[in-house]
């Protein structure tokens, strides 16, 4: 068994987050500009034989288990030989991926004979308006479909992510209801600073809604206007929703709708597996859970364990640090003794935490989010 690299405080180095792609079928309204991100020169980008062929050597380095995300990973047309590549290295425990669930229906079985562990499938609304308007060329069924798909072909566990935006104006209990009939993990998550700037209008009068109750008289298109004044290069901290205030949301809106509020639960009681920074909770008799990631509120990094691999073959030690190591020239020139020499470098300079999170230069998609 190899042993995992520790960095400078003492953390065991052993997942890979990889951006396979930075293109996507949507163009979320936090994540994307409309256009998409600037296009790259093709040869920039790490082709799946370029990943598949790192993790081998990282691997070997003590990296046990991967996840495959973007951009949107099954928009790659290698993205099922890569996870059966990924699949052959034996060191690898755990491969995981991160989806939209758009293409899922018809990519899940092959992802499953190629090996693929199991899903994460991000829905931020089940309003068939807001996801449109979120999204901005998705439709709500077909995230849907992604999570009947990913439970039909036996992905485990299947967790749905939402990123709250208090601008979005979301149904989160509509979602947190998920898990009460479907054995599914929803996790809220916080919106965090990803694309560099500070939004100039967010908290204004114009720019949120006017009372509680303009949130939730929700018409089919409530949320469009709002959503769409969103801009993913500009960030504001009045749109982070905290873990706890959503939290108590939820749970007031179980009871007053008759659920119950949600229970706290641990892993002896059916919390999925992942060592990840999620808490969770369920309402009673459900199927399923439903969880929060503090990104925000409550900082995770002394058990960090992670490392980014972007899709132009750059090592991110921190999703909220532009340090960046390349090892794409590396990997081109065969260079395997240079490559783990990358790899431990940008291991060594893992910062021990972001000093505050102000923002990143790059958007989501580029990075591995
Ligand atoms: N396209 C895939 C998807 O949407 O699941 C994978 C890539 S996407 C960048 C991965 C996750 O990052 C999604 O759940 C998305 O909602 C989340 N995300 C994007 N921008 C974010 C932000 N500023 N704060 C928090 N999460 C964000
Ligand atoms: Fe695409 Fe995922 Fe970003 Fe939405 S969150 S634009 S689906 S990469």
């Amino acid at each position: 068994m190899t042993r995992e690299l520790h960095d400078g405080y003492g953390r065991g180095i052993n997942y890979l987050r990889i951006s396979v792609t930075d293109k996507c079928n949507y163009r979320c309204v936090y994540c994307m500009p409309e256009e998409g991100v600037p296009a790259r020169a093709h040869d920039t980008l790490l082709r799946a034989e370029e990943i598949a062929r790192f993790v081998r050597l990282v691997a070997s380095e003590g990296i046990t288990r991967v996840r495959l995300t973007g951009g949107e990973p099954l928009v790659s047309h290698r993205i099922v030989p890569l996870v059966a590549e990924l699949r052959a290295i034996p060191q690898i425990e755990d491969i995981s991926l991160t989806t939209n669930g758009a293409l899922l229906p018809s990519l899940a079985p092959a992802l499953r004979a190629a090996g693929l562990d199991r899903v994460n499938i991000s829905l931020d609304t089940l309003d068939a308006g807001r996801f449109a308007a979120i999204t901005r060329r998705g439709r709500v069924e077909q995230a849907l479909a992604g999570i009947d798909a990913a439970l039909e072909y036996g992905f485990d566990p299947v967790k749905v992510n939402t990123v709250v935006v208090r601008r979005m104006e979301q149904d989160v209990l509509e979602l947190a209801k998920l898990s009460l009939e479907r054995p599914v993990h929803v996790r809220f998550i916080e919106y965090m600073p990803i694309g560099g700037g500070e939004d100039p209008v967010a908290g204004t009068a114009e720019a949120r809604p006017s009372s509680p109750s303009a949130m939730n008289s929700a018409g089919p298109h409530c949320g469009a206007s709002a959503a769409s004044a969103l801009n993913p290069d500009l960030w504001n901290a009045s749109d982070v929703v905290p873990s706890a205030e959503l939290r108590e949301r939820i749970s007031a809106e179980g009871v007053a709708a008759g659920i119950g509020a949600l229970e706290p639960v641990d892993s002896r009681d059916g919390a999925p597996y992942g060592a990840g920074p999620a808490r969770y909770w369920a309402f009673p008799s459900a199927a399923g859970t439903v969880g929060f990631i503090s990104a925000m509120s409550n900082h995770f990094c002394s058990s960090c364990n992670r490392l980014r691999l972007t899709a132009d073959g750059a090592l991110r030690p921190c999703l909220f640090s532009d340090a960046e190591y390349q090892v794409r020239e590396a990997l081109r020139a065969g260079d395997d003794d240079a490559v783990r020499a990358i790899y431990r470098e940008a291991i060594a300079h893992k910062p021990q935490e972001h000093d505050q999170i102000d923002g990143t230069q790059r958007f989501m998609s580029q990075i591995g989010g």
